[in-house]
């Protein structure tokens, strides 16, 4: 596929949009008397963000040797599905396909923007059943595959995604908000190859700064101009764009963070393995652990009574509980709390 061919996938309307030219696109230097935003003179939080969040894309080009200019920041990669709906998928006309169980915002943003969803379902292993797939493929109203992987809420990295882009004539999003978690190989890496290839990941797991709403969308030039034409213009506050910074200056941290978060996983397995409820522990490359219990409604609402609040996913996956992994603290009251079931 060349980059080219990118072009006749985007809305039309999109594609001849002129975006709109804020005050900080015009002038964006830093010495002045700046009365070019009707901004009010006063105060802490009184102008305007950068609205291409330049020092936070250098810092993360750094961290992730990928190039700034290629990179688009959302508010939260829910943004970042929103504005893909938006670029790609003409309501009432396109489509999207998702692999299910998956994350539901997907559904979301297609039901908003008036865009058919296919729903796949992944095999009992969790993973893309691609006889099912190919039916739908040669599909000229099929736009956009979201693929999340690792998958939320079955907890594992999917198999052969490269065979869906290279299969594919449409867009692929490799979702990846819980590639810190896992051992799996990131897509980032293989941008370069596919042009129909659009990696998302967040400052929102691993990174701790769910608050803060800041997700990532990395891809080729093309798509990344697509992005920032149809954002709104100050998309990522000024506050949230100095969080993502300053977490991102904080590597230590984020590895020490990261590696306690792994070693609890370990832990929290090994001691729901051993509870009487759990029929079955589904291996985890992400945060959290989806768990088969004997009657996850009614153990999911003990749980409520004893103030743990856990994910209950029995509508999805049939008894299960998504069991974020939490503090050394809160892992181990949730297990006191499983224990006295
Ligand atoms: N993708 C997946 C798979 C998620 O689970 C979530 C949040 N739970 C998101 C995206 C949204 O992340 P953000 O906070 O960056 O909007």
């Amino acid at each position: 596929m060349q980059i080219t061919e990118i072009n006749k996938l985007v809305r039309k309307n999109i594609l001849s949009l002129k975006p709109y030219s804020s005050a900080r696109d015009e002038f964006s230097g830093t010495d002045g008397v700046f009365l070019d935003a009707n901004e009010n003179p006063f105060g802490e939080l009184n102008r305007y963000p950068d609205p291409h969040q330049k020092e936070l894309k250098k810092k993360l080009s750094e961290i992730k040797s990928f190039p700034a200019e290629n990179i688009f920041v959302g508010n939260g990669s829910d943004e970042v599905i929103e504005l893909t709906f938006r670029i790609f998928c003409n309501p009432g006309k396109d489509k999207a396909l998702i692999f299910t169980p998956t994350y539901g915002m997907y559904e979301v943003s297609a039901e908003i923007n008036d865009v058919e969803l296919i729903k796949v379902p992944l095999t009992d292993s969790f993973q893309i059943d691609f006889k099912t797939l190919e039916n739908y493929l040669d599909d000229v109203n099929l736009k956009l595959i979201f693929i999340c992987s690792p998958n939320n809420p079955t907890a594992n990295s999917l198999e052969n995604i490269e065979k869906v882009l290279q299969r594919f004539k449409g867009i692929v999003i490799v979702d990846e908000a819980y590639i810190d978690f896992s051992m799996a190989n990131s897509f980032l890496t293989k941008i370069d190859q596919y042009p129909n290839l659009i990696v998302m990941q967040t400052f929102s797991k691993a990174w701790g700064l769910a608050a803060a709403r800041v997700g990532m969308a990395y891809s080729n030039d093309l798509i990344i101009s697509l992005y920032n034409k149809v954002k709104p213009p100050y998309n990522v506050s000024g506050p949230n764009q100095k969080a993502a910074l300053m977490a991102l200056q904080d590597k230590a941290g984020f590895e020490k963070r990261k590696s306690i978060i792994l070693e609890q996983r370990t832990w929290l397995q090994n001691q729901l393995d051993g509870l009487a409820i759990v029929i079955k522990l589904y291996p985890s490359d992400a945060n959290f652990l989806l768990v088969e219990m004997t009657d996850a409604n009614r153990i999911y609402n003990e749980l409520v009574n004893q103030k743990v609040i856990t994910r209950n996913r029995h509508s999805v996956v049939e008894n299960c509980i998504r069991i974020t992994v939490g503090s050394p603290e809160e892992n181990r009251i949730l297990i006191d709390a499983l224990t006295k079931l």
